[in-house]
């Protein structure tokens, strides 16, 4: 089995740097045998990235669409090339959040994945669908699903070679945040259809697919056991640092 990925997306946490160290202390001294991402706010990249070792890598919830060469007039936006010299080797693109408060549409999103792969890191595009789409049933989860990769990827071009590039992040809107996750057998009909699509539309089998919603240490060996689920990107239970340390280390028995 591949190693797996796990991505600790902190959101708006947490309030303090001493408490960024907290959460970073908790990755570092967890027995680890997976990739494993923190993707702090902007305010705490640079902190993060100096207290954590080699093998963490460093993220970011997000992007600016645009990447000028010399930086430009974009009030309160990051570059990527900015992140890139920071050290960010992984930027999360589309969140349902940013998609819900912000507006995002697939084709801003598109812009963001684009410059992000340009600017040498790897972008995690996050896709899922609400619940009112699930009551609907299989066929207009997929179709919603399709629309939501091929909006994101259309001008996107990736040899076989540069399928880690881009990761994708399979994430129900309706288990972010609320306890109740995805069943794995819901989560791999979804996962199984985006490998497809990948693999006929895009030509890119091998790129990791991770679930996101509501993972905790109850859950995350079920999800990660499964060798068609490459990893998991984790909220909440990513800003507990307990709880965090202690998933790493199931993980690790896997
Ligand atoms: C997320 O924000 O991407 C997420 C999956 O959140 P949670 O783990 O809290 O559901």
């Amino acid at each position: 089995m591949s190693k797996k990925l796990i991505i600790a997306n902190w959101k708006m946490n947490p309030l303090t740097l001493r408490e960024a160290g907290i959460l970073v202390d908790a990755v570092e001294s967890a027995e680890s045998n997976a990739d494993i991402v923190i993707a702090p706010p902007f305010v705490f990249t640079e902190y993060v990235s100096s207290v954590t070792s080699a093998e963490t890598k460093l993220g970011a919830q997000d992007v600016c669409w645009e990447d000028p060469a010399k930086g430009g007039a974009y009030t309160g936006e990051v570059s990527a090339t900015m992140l890139k010299k920071m050290g960010v080797e992984y930027v999360i693109v589309g969140h349902s959040e940013r998609r819900q408060y912000s507006q995002e549409t697939d084709a801003l999103i598109g812009k963001k994945v684009a410059v992000t792969i340009k600017a040498g890191m790897t972008a995690v595009l996050c896709v899922g669908e609400s619940l009112a789409i699930r009551k609907k049933g299989t066929s207009e989860i997929k179709k919603y699903i399709k629309k939501q990769l091929s909006g994101a990827l259309s001008g996107i071009e990736l040899s076989k070679s540069q399928a880690h590039k881009l990761v994708i992040a399979y994430e129900p809107i309706w288990a972010i945040g609320t306890g109740k996750a995805a069943t794995l057998e819901d989560a791999l009909g979804v996962i199984t259809y985006i490998r497809s699509i990948l693999t006929t539309n895009h030509h890119i089998p091998t790129t990791r697919i991770l679930y996101g919603g509501s993972v905790d240490s109850k859950n995350i060996k079920g999800f990660l056991s499964d060798e068609d689920i490459d990893g998991a990107l984790v909220g909440g239970a990513s800003v507990n640092p307990k709880e965090f340390s202690k998933m790493i280390a199931i993980v690790a028995t896997i």
